[in-house]
């Protein structure tokens, strides 16, 4: 059956139409799904009982809890949810002061490859749609304390842009949450023609992962270097104007021994320079059976100061949720290893 959350405005009102209703309750039914927070059709209150007894026979509500939460000691929870049968994703809270940051996955597995990457070992098994994507927020038991959005989970959200870019607009309506992109960064690795859909499309902010400058070093790292090739998208980002509130900012992972040299530092400098725009240094939450090992604190801060010497502002996330390896991907994976052995 289809599910309701996650239609837009004229989608609800075709169906309010379907449902024997004016054109008009479809915003009514936006207003219930999206802004009153409610569980069941029984909740709409102020749609009649024949539209609310058609909508139940026809449509899933498509509100469903997380199945499972893994909390860690520094405030940090993943929580899982099941989207289809055997088919799970991972949304990550992470509260900071008075900040609460909420990680979202927009695809079950991802094609790309990353070599350093939980998800990318899954493969790709599905996009998400829409209502998947924002019930990961919509569910989850701290949904007041949210204050950001950041697509950044399992999936790359630029190979899923139409749904993607759907739920951006559900977010950001007047009809929807009502929410401010400027509370909403999407991360991606560099799909350049969705990307610039984006840059046209939306006011949110953009993040991009670079992990290296380095052309042959950064294909082994990201295969996407292969088809876009982190100087073309680069060369596409200084098409558009920067200097409003929409936010550029560049992620880099940092692995030992692999991207965190002085010689990275300074061609990551010659890439960036002409960006008024934040670097994230990361450190590396090793995965399992992985060659790959994070950066001592001590080279990151050296790194860090390189770029911060010629201008760059560089940050050093901090780390979170190490205990409950926050990296994405590996608890929906261990669910679905689980499921395997199961069945089987
Ligand atoms: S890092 Fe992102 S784009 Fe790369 S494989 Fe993982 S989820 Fe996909």
């Amino acid at each position: 059956m289809e599910r309701l959350y996650g239609k837009d405005i004229e989608e609800l009102k075709a169906i309010a139409l379907e449902a024997g209703l004016k054109a008009f309750a479809g915003k009514q039914l936006a207003t219930w799904l999206y802004q009153k927070h409610i569980r069941s059709f029984d909740d709409m209150t102020n749609i009649s009982k024949n539209a609310r007894t058609y909508l139940q026979e026809h449509y899933e509500l498509g509100i469903y809890d997380p199945i499972k939460v893994d909390a860690s000691q520094d405030g940090t929870k993943k929580y899982l949810y099941q989207v289809v049968k055997d088919h799970y994703v991972e949304a990550a809270y992470i509260p900071d002061g008075e900040r609460a940051t909420l990680c979202l996955s927009s695809q079950v597995g991802c094609k790309m490859g990353c070599l350093f990457c939980m998800t990318a070992r899954q493969g790709f098994q599905g996009h998400l749609d829409a209502g998947e994507i924002l019930n990961q927020l919509h569910s989850l038991p701290e949904f007041d304390n949210i204050t950001n959005l950041v697509y950044m989970g399992m999936g790359e959200p630029l190979d899923n842009w139409i749904q993607v870019k759907k739920s951006i607009d559900i977010l950001t309506s007047d009809w929807g949450y009502a929410m401010s992109p400027r509370r909403i960064t999407l991360s991606t690795i560099g799909v350049i023609p969705a990307m610039k859909q984006f840059l046209d499309d939306s006011k949110a902010h953009l993040a991009i992962s670079i992990h290296s400058p380095f052309d042959d070093e950064r294909r082994k790292l990201m295969p996407i270097q292969q088809v876009f090739p982190i100087k073309d998208v680069i060369k596409t980002l200084e098409d558009y104007d920067w200097r409003g509130q929409r936010r550029l900012s560049f992620e880099y992972i940092m692995f030992s021994g692999v991207n965190d040299s002085p010689d990275h530092a300074q061609e990551l400098v010659k890439l960036l320079s002409r960006f008024k725009s934040r670097v994230n240094l990361i450190h590396f939450h090793p995965i399992p059976d992985s060659p790959l090992i994070g950066s001592s604190r001590d080279r990151m801060e050296k790194f860090q100061n390189i770029l911060k010497d010629k201008g760059l502002m560089t940050t050093i996330r901090k780390s979170r949720g190490e205990d409950i390896l926050a990296a994405c991907g590996l608890l929906s994976t261990k669910e679905k290893v689980k499921k395997i052995e199961v069945d089987y």
